[in-house]
């Protein structure tokens, strides 16, 4: 159709995947969605292959981005899982996440959702304060490991006929003409033109987008990094608490220096696993529908945001974990009692503990080569908080793995459409620093794609 509205849209996680959606359908309007890994059919085939022949790119990259191996968990609070609240007006970020979920519901979410029980959340509540945390309540529905890809693939059936999904198809440059943007640029050279970019890379994406944002001009905000480790404890030690909130988000402030300490992305009757990103290893965690393991985990971890003149937060991450990996090959594994006596943990001492490590692959070793003992001190403090909230988990058979990293990524000045300064050219998700879960991340792809849509509707330039 001539005079037909172009619009390109990088990466297919969560966060390109509603911006298609939103734009779905829409009556002369084309968009192309280029996703730098393979389409959702071959990384479930690929998750399937044990050891080498597994591509460990291909878990956080392709069709669903970081979602299609994620836990799944559909946080359901604004406050929770990114930074929208800092751009929306307050009533526009409440009714959000319930439209983003009717939308994963509508395509195979499961309909239980956790933490409604207000009775016992309050009970919860009132426990955690009696700990010295403070309890953030959350309304949660769990997908798990198992279903993430199937409700995906149901997602990329959903998209209209002027959808085009461009898979193996890495964007290398973001084009823009006197501030406006006009188009992408392929890995292998083609130019795409398009009136509408929505930028949408993820974590795995998220130092080629630092570098796209630098060669543009666009001035960018640095967020605090989240260093911590992965807790596993017996599943009956949290079994009370995962029954009524499945996930319950804890704050601590530690004595020593008042670091704000957090529990995150708990999985219960799950699994410790690795997360590989640019060659560096760090530890999460997830958790299926389907089966369970004896265990429960989660991560414990500090905020840090640096203040002039260091300005790379997630190169000091990078640097702790690769650290981490260079002392034990991959990921470090060290049971509580052997951290507080200030001794290494060896395979034959972890064997003999209560605590069987879902992470097999982990190497018994010593977190304090690897941690700065500002991150230790804070997250052994946090440790004894909690234990007064679920007693056991100060066990000295409480598995640490380490170390878990969470970048929140460089933030370009954004409006509160997600709009960055080259007109026409948004940034969304956790690639953008804008969120870092599954619903924010959904929302901010659904807030891009509506505006991208009414000026392609009204013809705004
Ligand atoms: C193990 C694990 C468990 C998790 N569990 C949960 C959970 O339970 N609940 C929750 O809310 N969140 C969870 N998360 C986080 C969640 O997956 C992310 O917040 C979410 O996927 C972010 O969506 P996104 O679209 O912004 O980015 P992503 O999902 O990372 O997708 C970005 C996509 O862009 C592609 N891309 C990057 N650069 C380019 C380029 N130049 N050209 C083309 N394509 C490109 C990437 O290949 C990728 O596929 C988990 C993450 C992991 C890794």
């Amino acid at each position: 159709m001539a005079g037909r509205k172009q619009v390109a849209i990088v990466g297919a996680g969560p966060a390109g995947i509603f911006a298609a959606l939103a734009l779905s359908d829409v009556p002369g309007v084309r968009v192309r969605i280029f996703e730098k890994g393979p389409d959702i059919d071959a990384r479930l085939a690929n998750a399937r292959r044990k050891g080498k022949a597994r591509d460990a790119r291909w878990l956080l990259s392709g069709w669903g981005g970081a979602g299609a191996f994620s836990d799944g968990k559909l946080t359901l609070s604004p406050e929770v899982g990114g930074q929208l609240t800092s751009y929306l007006p307050r009533p526009e970020v409440d009714r959000l996440p319930a439209e983003v979920d009717g939308m994963w519901l509508r395509v195979g979410a499961p309909e239980e959702v956790y933490g409604g029980d207000e009775d016992a959340m309050s009970e919860l509540a009132a426990r955690a304060t009696r700990a010295d945390l403070k309890f953030v309540a959350t309304r949660i529905r769990h997908l798990g490991t198992d279903r993430c890809p199937m409700v995906l693939r149901e997602m990329r059936r959903a998209l209209g006929e002027n959808v085009e999904v461009h898979a193996g198809e890495a964007v290398a440059k973001i084009l823009a003409t006197r501030g406006v943007a006009s188009g992408v640029e392929m890995a292998a050279g083609k130019r795409y033109r398009a009136d509408y970019v929505i930028v949408a890379p993820g974590r795995e994406g998220s130092h080629w987008f630092v570098e796209e944002a630098a060669r543009l001009g666009l001035e960018r905000e640095d967020n605090p990094v989240d260093v911590g480790v992965r807790v596993e404890v017996p599943a009956e030690v949290m079994a009370e608490v995962t029954a009524t909130a499945y996930e319950s988000k804890l704050i601590f402030y530690s004595k020593s220096f008042d670091d704000r300490v957090r529990t995150f992305c708990m999985c219960p009757y799950g699994e410790v696993v690795t997360e590989e990103n640019e060659e560096v290893i760090t530890v999460n965690g997830h958790s299926y529908a389907g089966k369970r393991t004896a265990n429960t985990n989660f991560a414990l971890l500090v905020s840090t945001r640096f203040t002039e003149p260091f300005q790379d937060p997630i190169g000091y991450g990078r640097y702790l974990a690769r650290l981490a990996n260079l002392i034990s090959d991959g990921v470090i594994c060290q049971r509580l009692g052997d951290l507080r006596a200030g001794r290494r943990s060896t395979a034959e001492r972890v064997a003999r503990g209560l605590v069987r490590p879902t992470l097999e692959t982990a190497t018994a070793g010593d977190l304090s080569f690897a941690m700065p003992h500002r991150y230790l001190s804070s997250i052994l403090e946090a440790l004894e908080a909690l234990d007064r909230f679920a007693p056991g988990i100060g066990s000295r058979h409480t598995l640490l793995y380490g170390i878990e990293v969470k970048f929140y990524s460089a933030r370009p000045h954004l409006t509160e459409r997600l709009e960055t300064e080259v007109r026409n050219l948004f940034a969304v998700g956790d690639g953008a620093g804008v969120t870092r879960g599954l619903v924010q991340a959904s929302a901010s792809g659904l807030l891009a794609g509506r505006e991208v849509r009414r000026r392609a509707e009204s013809s705004e330039q």
